[in-house]
């Protein structure tokens, strides 16, 4: 699961495929330019906790974090059970429990929050046989320049190799949020923020092509790509959660190797509803594709069951290919 801090879907769109060919590339399957971010919230740390929870921020269900500071020490309670007052379950646990090697390489000190949450400090005992342990997260690294983290990815697949195990990644580029906060969500040729997504593109270049060049990794890998919320109103910001250019953002689904782009809607639309242009959700009907449902698809593809507790994707009938005819969803390779 990537998710490229402050990504707006122009990136990904036709217009910039030849300035962005990484992104360009991760489009070749089932996507979206037309997800949503937490219908409440569309600041930073909140938004991942989503993607990492499968919960909406707020509400009964939600997972309350909606601070975006570097989170106070776990005694001080910086973990999101202490903080809920019960259990709330990540991607992590599920892919740990069943054996996984997991790893978070984020680009912002405020992701410890998942290590003080989930990591060495834990108390969660693996639910499945094998113990694997009450370290959910194998690897946390924090780094902020793309080629550094995509090295990091890289590093962890030959460690998720040589122990025998799959893995579960989530890794986080920062690098384009830090561009629209100096100098705006500016999308001109040669703007500051689109240089900073020229650098993810060039470092998601990098790391295909060590995919497509390892036998063992060739075909096997499937990237989810997506975003905690757009920018650009303010100009310098992403904090009005009502404005198009904060909640709308894209959701890629890289299934290993490049295909026929499909419109997520298309193939969901029994189960989501694309909301009208400049609105957050559609008035009636099922909701829109979010970033939250992005755990839940992750470990539908690693075929893992939902996080416990989620509530978006909590069935995991995000389709990532078209129904059969038969009337069924095809299950994703
Ligand atoms: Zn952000």
């Amino acid at each position: 699961m990537i998710s490229v801090d402050g990504l707006r879907p122009e990136c990904v769109g036709p217009e910039l495929a030849e300035a962005y060919p990484g992104l360009a590339r991760l489009a070749r399957g089932p996507h979206t330019l037309d997800a949503r971010c937490d219908p409440d919230c569309s600041i930073t740390l909140p938004n991942h906790v989503s993607m990492v929870t499968g919960r909406p921020v707020a509400g009964e269900a939600g997972h309350g974090w909606t601070e975006n500071t570097d989170p106070p020490a776990r005694r001080h309670g910086g973990a999101l059970s202490l903080r809920k007052g019960s259990d709330i379950e990540s991607m992590f646990d599920v892919a740990h429990d069943h054996g996984l090697h997991t790893v978070l390489v984020a680009g912002k000190w405020k992701f410890a929050l998942f290590e003080q949450s989930y990591g060495e400090d834990a108390t969660d005992q693996d639910q499945i046989a094998p113990d694997d342990g009450k370290d959910k997260i194998d690897l946390f690294a924090c780094t902020p320049e793309p080629v550094g983290i995509v090295e990091l990815v890289l590093a962890s697949m030959r460690t998720a190799a040589s122990k025998g195990k799959r893995s579960l990644m989530m890794v986080h580029f920062p690098n384009a949020d830090f561009a629209g906060h100096g100098t705006g969500w500016d999308l001109t040729e040669g703007s500051a923020y689109r240089k900073s997504v020229q650098a993810i593109d060039e470092a998601l270049r990098h790391m295909l092509s060590a995919i497509d060049s390892d036998p063992a990794r060739k075909g096997r890998v499937a990237i989810v790509l997506t975003t905690d919320h757009g920018g650009g109103v303010p100009f310098k910001s992403h904090t009005d959660p009502a404005a198009p250019l904060n909640f709308r953002i894209p959701l890629l689904v890289w299934l290993g190797a490049d295909s026929e782009p499909v419109d997520l809607y298309e193939i969901n639309a029994s189960t989501r509803t694309r909301p009208p242009p400049g609105e957050r959700m559609a008035a009636a009907g099922a909701p829109p594709i979010r970033n939250a449902d992005a755990g839940n698809l992750s470990l539908a593809l690693l075929g893992l069951p939902a996080i416990s507790g989620s509530v978006a994707n909590a069935k995991q009938d995000l389709a990532t290919a078209p129904p059969t005819p038969a009337g069924g969803a095809a299950k994703a390779p």
